[in-house]
C-alpha cells in the first residue's frame, strides 16, 4: 500500500508554518475523530493518517528528515520512531477532546456516551436537588442472559477472531484493533439468535438512576455521570445530562444573585411603606423610606443562590418601579390636578436642576 505525502494528507504547502500545519490538523481531527464517527472505519483511517503526518511535521527534525527523503526516513526501523513521538498529537487530541468527548481523560473504545435532557425549576436550580432519572440504557437481554442465544442451544466462540472480537491490523505507524465483523465484536458464534435481541444479546432498557443536581447549577450546564452510559467490556460510557433550568414567574438570575422587580405606587414612594417581598426562603419584609425613586435597588444580603463550587450565597436585588396610574377617575383626576397646583419646583429638586440647565443652554 502506497502512503500519502504529509502535506497532501494535511492539505498544507511545503512551507507551511508550525501555526498552519497545527490548524490543519487541529481541523481534521475534528472532523475524522472516531468519537464523533463511530463505525466509520473510513473517517478512522483519515484520522490516523492524519495523526501520524502530524506527528512527523510539528516535528522540526522529523520535518526535515521527510523533506529530504520522503517516507523512506522512517522505514526499516530508519531514524527510530517511538510512542514519545505522538505527545504533540495527543496533546492537541487532549484539547479538542478533552472535556467534550472524554471527560478529561484520553478515551479508551468502550461503550457509548449517552445524554439525557433533565428540565429542573428555577429554585431547583438554586437550591440543588436530588432527581430519580429513567434512562434508557441498552442493557443485557433479560430472556438470554445476554450471550444473544436462544435458550438451551450452543455458542460458539467466533472462529474469525477466534473469540477475541478484535482483529489487530497495522496501519503505518500504528497497531490498531478493530472490532471482528464476523461476530459484530462480541467474540461469539451464535447458531440459533435470541428471538427477543435477535442475537445481540442487548435491549435498550429505561433504568432509574438517581443524580445529584448541586445547588447554583445553571442553565445549560452538563452534569456527566462516569460510567453511567452505554456497558461495554472495555469500559463503560458517560452519561451526559443537560440541565434546562425553567423561567421563574418573578425571578431572573444573574451569577448567584436573583434579580426582581416590584411595583409600587406613587403615594408608597412618596410616603414609605413595608411591602411583602417573596424570597427563595419565603416571603420577607422590606422597607421602601419615604421619597423613594423610581428605579432604585434594594439589595437583601444572602438571600441569592449558592455560589456553585465556590462559597457563601449571592443578594437578591430588589429594584422598585414607581407605577404610574393609567385609568384615573374624574375625582383622581382632580385631586392630582390639585396636587400638582400645590407642588412647587421645591418639591422636585431634579426636575428644576434640569430646566436650569436647559435655559442654560439656550441662552448661551
Ligand atoms: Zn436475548
Ligand atoms: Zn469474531
Amino acid at each position: 500500500m502506497s502512503k500519502r505525502d504529509y502535506y497532501v494528507i494535511l492539505e498544507v504547502s511545503r512551507t507551511a508554518s508550525g501555526d498552519e500545519i497545527k490548524q490543519a490538523y487541529r481541523a481534521l481531527a475534528m472532523k475524522y475523530h472516531p468519537d464523533r464517527n463511530p463505525g466509520d472505519v473510513a473517517a478512522e483511517d483519515r484520522f490516523k493518517e492524519a495523526s501520524e503526518a502530524y506527528a512527523v511535521l510539528s516535528n522540526a527534525d522529523k520535518r526535515s528528515q521527510y523533506d529530504r527523503y520522503g517516507h523512506s526516513a522512517f522505514e526499516g526501523g530508519g531514524p527510530g520512531f517511538d510512542p514519545g513521538d505522538f505527545g504533540a498529537v495527543s496533546d492537541i487530541l487532549e484539547g479538542l477532546f478533552g472535556e467534550v468527548f472524554s471527560g478529561g481523560r484520553r478515551k479508551r473504545r468502550g461503550g457509548r456516551d449517552l445524554t439525557y435532557d433533565l428540565e429542573i425549576t428555577f429554585a431547583e436550580a438554586a437550591l440543588g436537588v436530588d432527581k430519580t432519572i429513567a434512562v434508557n440504557r441498552p442493557a443485557d437481554c433479560e430472556t438470554c442472559g445476554g450471550s444473544g442465544a436462544k435458550q438451551g442451544t450452543p455458542v460458539h466462540s467466533c472462529n474469525v477472531c477466534q473469540g477475541r472480537g478484535q482483529v489487530k491490523y497495522q496501519r503505518g505507524l500504528f497497531a490498531a484493533a478493530r472490532p471482528c465483523h464476523g461476530c459484530r465484536g462480541t467474540g461469539k458464534n451464535i447458531q440459533t439468535p435470541c428471538d427477543e435481541c435477535k442475537g445481540t444479546g442487548t435491549k435498550m432498557r429505561p433504568e432509574s438512576m438517581s443524580v445529584k443536581i448541586p445547588a447554583g447549577v445553571q442553565d445549560g450546564a452538563v452534569r456527566t455521570v462516569r460510567g453511567a452510559g452505554e456497558a461495554s467490556p472495555t469500559g463503560n460510557g458517560d452519561l451526559h445530562i443537560n440541565i434546562n433550568v425553567a423561567n421563574h414567574a418573578l425571578f431572573k438570575r444573574e451569577g448567584a444573585d436573583i434579580l426582581l422587580s416590584i411595583p409600587i405606587s406613587f403615594p408608597q414612594a412618596v410616603l414609605g411603606a413595608s411591602i411583602d417581598v417573596p424570597t427563595l426562603d419565603g416571603k420577607v419584609i422590606m422597607k421602601v423610606p419615604p421619597g423613594t425613586q423610581s428605579g432604585k435597588v434594594f439589595r437583601l444580603r444572602g438571600k441569592g443562590i449558592p455560589v456553585y463550587g465556590g462559597y457563601g450565597k449571592g443578594d437578591q436585588l430588589v429594584t422598585v418601579v414607581v407605577e404610574v396610574p393609567q385609568q384615573i377617575t374624574r375625582k383622581q383626576r382632580k385631586l392630582i390636578a390639585e396636587l400638582a397646583d400645590e407642588i412647587g419646583s421645591d418639591t422636585h429638586p431634579q426636575q428644576a436642576s434640569f430646566l436650569r440647565k436647559l435655559r442654560g443652554l439656550f441662552e448661551a
